[in-house]
């Protein structure tokens, strides 16, 4: 194919996407190709009217009165129910609220009060650094009695055994991308007895998720990545409706029965209210569900079609500079192991994510040397991924990466 007619048939793949529309729904300034929506979303146009009007109205005039006046006391329910029809769960399993690293504690702790007999929390080593810690906490905690043990990517299963009270995998791993095959590693987990607690940070809004499908316990993830909730946003928790005995460790008054009885002891709520802690943050809370409105007018087929169409695409225009400059695909190529997202390995991976950003790409870097491009289908169009990739060319043809600010590595990356 000549130039030309490559350029015409992405315009017409441009022109053609039944989800360009939801380009202009963001804010972007121009020029900019942002290749990192799966570490943090970008902002909805929608979100800085919510916000303006929840600070002004709600919080500035209603005050008090807003906890029912302007249902706050039930957002992280009612956003949870429209999570939960993101990923395949009913209304009244998902609960928005804390940060993902505590919704991990929240969930490994209620899954080991329904295995007290069993004492091994289960993970993969490279598993995301946060989900490691919590298990470590616990550990540490329990005064010995809990282990946390990580074995190699593809040994979890393996390694399932009557000890295992848990298992915590991330979904889409966050640097290579590769799926887990929920069902299948669910099943063999329920055969030992063991528990699962699905992360789905990088699966929420961006791969179609089934947790009732695949018979899940337990899940937690992000609202900041692909639900576009903002720097922060609260993050979600699932629970099978078959475990909401389980015991919440942190046994906050919100997830009481009847919070405002100020009763003397605890009577955890009966439902997944909880699994909730303390006040909902309920600036975050409006943020992150005009993200998740928004995610939800897609349909969630086409979304995972667009998204894979354009990793493939991706790929297919890294080829010759893998040859040329040495990057070597770290994700698999095969759609049903591929998130939203496609990673390459390069020795200088570091420095030239920091010079692709005056070329105006952002993309990330996860040490020790993934350059990380994310790939979401509500802003990003075929078009950008040949010019993200043409920039990324320019960037080597004239070593830009090679300069001495870019080897100094920067607190965040
Ligand atoms: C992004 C991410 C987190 C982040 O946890 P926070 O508590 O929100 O900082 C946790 N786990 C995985 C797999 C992630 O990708």
């Amino acid at each position: 194919m000549t130039d030309t007619m490559f350029a015409n048939d992405v315009a017409a793949r441009d022109a053609a996407d039944p989800l360009a529309h939801f380009r202009e729904r963001f804010h972007l300034r121009d020029g900019l190709i942002y290749l990192d929506g799966n570490s943090l979303g970008a902002l909805p146009k929608a979100t800085g009217e919510r916000l303006a009007r929840v600070v002004a109205d709600e919080w500035g005039e209603g005050l008090i009165t807003s906890w029912l006046g302007a249902s706050w006391s039930t957002a992280p329910r009612r956003i949870g129910d429209k999570i939960a029809r993101l990923l395949g769960a009913n209304p009244g399993e998902i609960v928005a609220s804390d940060s993902t690293s505590v919704n991990i504690f929240k969930a490994l702790t209620a899954a080991l009060s329904l295995r007290h007999e069993r004492s091994v929390i289960l993970s993969e080593a490279t598993n995301f650094p946060t989900d490691v810690y919590m298990m470590q906490g616990i550990e540490a905690f329990s005064g010995g009695r809990v282990k946390a043990m990580t074995v190699a990517p593809d040994a979890v299963v393996d390694a399932l055994s009557e000890d295992v009270a848990v298992l915590l995998l991330t979904q889409v791993h966050y640097k290579s991308g590769r799926v887990r095959d929920m069902a299948a590693i669910t099943r063999r987990a329920h055969e030992v007895g063991a528990l699962v607690v699905w992360d789905l940070s990088h699966s929420a809004g961006a791969i179609p998720v089934d947790l009732n499908g695949a018979n899940a316990d337990f899940a937690i993830g992000c609202g900041y990545k692909y639900l576009n909730g903002g720097p922060g946003a609260p993050a979600y928790l699932f629970a099978a409706a078959r475990h909401h005995a389980a015991t919440p460790v942190l046994s906050g008054w919100f997830g009481h029965a009847r919070p405002f009885a100020f009763e003397e002891d605890y009577d955890p709520a009966a439902g997944i209210e909880r699994f909730q802690c303390g006040t909902p943050p309920v600036l975050g809370l409006a943020a992150l569900e005009v993200g998740v409105d928004l995610l939800l007018e897609a349909d969630m087929a086409e979304l995972r079609r667009k998204s894979l169409a354009l990793g493939d695409l991706f790929i297919e225009r890294m080829a010759p500079l893998c040859d040329a400059y040495g990057f070597t695909l770290a994700s698999v190529a095969e759609h049903a192991a591929r998130g939203s997202q496609v990673a390459y390995a390069h020795p200088q991976g570091y420095q030239i994510v920091q010079a692709l950003k005056e070329f105006d790409v952002i993309a990330d870097f996860r040490a020790p040397d993934i350059l990380r491009f994310g790939l979401t289908p509500l802003y990003l169009g075929y078009g950008d991924v040949v010019e993200a990739v043409a920039r990324l060319e320019r960037v080597c043809a004239t070593r830009a990466w090679d300069k001495p600010q870019y080897h100094e590595r920067a607190a965040v990356t």
